[in-house]
């Protein structure tokens, strides 16, 4: 007595497999993506084959012989082929039909010319377990790659299928010696129950993957978008404290200027009282008593602005220095780009950091790659090319562009405050520079490279 009746069981599975692809490609359509089209094909031919094979006492043996065996086979094929779709590694459609028919061929050279049943059962079953498992296999590494759990799916369903006949192949010739798609023992009910599973497993599997993929790149794009607010903000950031900074040099120098003749009005003042004083005359003390305490006051002055501008609060954080020079390209690009700059990262296999202010250590990398971006101007092939070490507890950028260098009478001058070759420069850029990476406890020389061009090189401690 048959609890299952295998061939009713085949055309169910085959009317799922009928059904749940065409729903998905529908569902899909919209998407314009041709694997879609080739995984609801692949569906419905192995769909087809099912309910051919279910239908095999009613049907001439054309359908349910060769038609059913070659749709069998062709399913997965199909399939497999939109899986490499989604991998990016297509394969023509012409190889699989090839394919598909060669193996019919050898098929019938069993069935028809030899009559042989067991070759014939044999030959069908590892081809399609075959098919099967490279199906799977296809899943699992789109599984791997994208962390996808619908193709996680496929891939369980589909290598366990494909398991299944490769191991229907012994379990029939030992219990029953003539072995058909009929044969029922527990392998094969349990291929059939697979059957039906996987046409909505496998669909929603699919379409899962379109939902992930769909998900991902959301993500992706708010993640983009939060990062280009970042970098719009760090840009203000920088351009507002490069503006203080300037502003503030300025006022450092004048603050340093100014001491000087200040204390020189206070001497020539305390010089003139002393005189009067051997001289007897008082008349003129209310009015020096005045000069000196303006001439205090301006001294406290300058002393409060000094000891203003060398304080400063900085913000220390562990920075990867990778990513610190990625964030300060992404704010170039456009400037690089249109200056066609080529500018070459070489980066350390393992990861670089360094304690900073991420502020401040952007504004170095940002002063010295706008300075050999305008120093490379003119140059046939402009290049940069950045280059990240790291030597013991040392933390090693450098800067190395393709421009004219400096010249042997400005290389001493270079990097202090206020010297500028430039018609429109302010000189502070490498100053500024400089004094950070000593407030980082690291240092920044720049120099002329072997090659032409010249080099920056930043030094920083380097964090373990
Ligand atoms: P600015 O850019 O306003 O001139 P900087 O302090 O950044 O101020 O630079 C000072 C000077 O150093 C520049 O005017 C230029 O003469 C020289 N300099 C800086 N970087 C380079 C470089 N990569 N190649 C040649 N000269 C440079």
């Amino acid at each position: 007595m048959n609890a299952l009746h295998l061939p009713t069981a085949y055309v169910i599975a085959g009317v799922l497999y009928l059904i749940m692809p065409l729903t998905v490609w529908q569902m899909l359509r919209k998407q314009g993506v041709a694997s879609n089209t080739l995984w609801c094909l692949g569906g419905m031919a192995f769909g087809l084959s099912l309910v051919l094979l279910g239908l095999r006492n009613q049907l001439p043996e054309a359908l349910t012989y060769y038609t059913a065996i070659w749709l069998l086979l062709l399913g997965p094929l199909l399939r497999s082929a939109a899986l490499r779709i989604e991998l990016h590694r297509p394969v023509r459609l012409v190889w699989v039909l090839l394919g598909s028919v060669l193996f019919m061929a050898v098929y019938v050279f069993f069935h028809a010319i030899l009559n042989n049943a067991d070759l014939r059962f044999l030959w069908a079953s590892f081809v399609a377990s075959a098919a099967f498992m490279w199906l799977a296999w296809l899943a699992r590494t789109i599984h791997l790659r994208d962390r996808s759990i619908g193709s996680q799916w496929i891939f369980v369903f589909y290598m366990a299928i494909g398991v299944l006949l490769a191991l229907r192949v012994p379990v029939v010739v030992l219990t029953h010696g003539t072995p058909t798609a009929m044969t029922q023992d527990p392998v094969s009910v349990l291929l059939i129950f697979l059957g039906v599973t996987s046409a909505v497993v496998s669909n929603v599997g699919f379409l899962g993957m379109f939902i992930e993929r769909m998900n991902r790149k959301a993500l992706e794009s708010v993640k983009i978008q939060a990062r280009q607010e970042e970098m719009a903000r760090l840009s203000d950031q920088i351009a507002q404290l490069d503006r203080r900074r300037s502003v503030g040099e300025i006022a450092a120098s004048l603050a340093h200027e100014l001491s000087q003749p200040l204390t020189n009005i206070y001497l020539i003042s305390d010089r003139l009282e002393l005189e009067l004083k051997i001289r007897s005359d008082s008349s003129l003390d209310m009015y020096f008593a005045d000069l000196n305490r303006n001439a205090q006051s301006a001294g406290n002055i300058l002393g409060r602005i000094r000891s203003f501008i060398r304080s400063k609060d900085i913000e220390l954080e562990r920075i990867e220095i990778a990513q610190a020079i990625a964030d300060v390209n992404a704010l170039i690009r456009d400037l690089a780009y249109n200056e066609s700059v080529d500018i070459q990262v070489s980066l350390p296999p393992q990861t670089l950091a360094v304690r900073a202010d991420t502020v401040q250590l952007s504004q170095i990398f940002l002063n010295v790659i706008r300075n050999a971006i305008q120093a490379t101007h003119g140059q046939a092939q402009r290049q940069l090319h950045i280059q990240v070490w790291r030597e013991e507890n040392t933390a090693h950028i450098s800067f190395t562009d393709n421009g004219p260098g400096l010249p042997p009478e400005t290389s001493e001058r270079v990097g202090s405050a206020f010297f500028s070759t430039k018609p429109d420069g302010l000189g502070v850029g490498l100053s500024i520079s400089k004094s950070i990476a000593l407030l980082h406890g690291g240092s920044l020389s720049i120099g002329n490279s072997p090659s032409a061009g010249a080099v920056v090189h930043l030094q920083l401690p380097a964090l373990d």
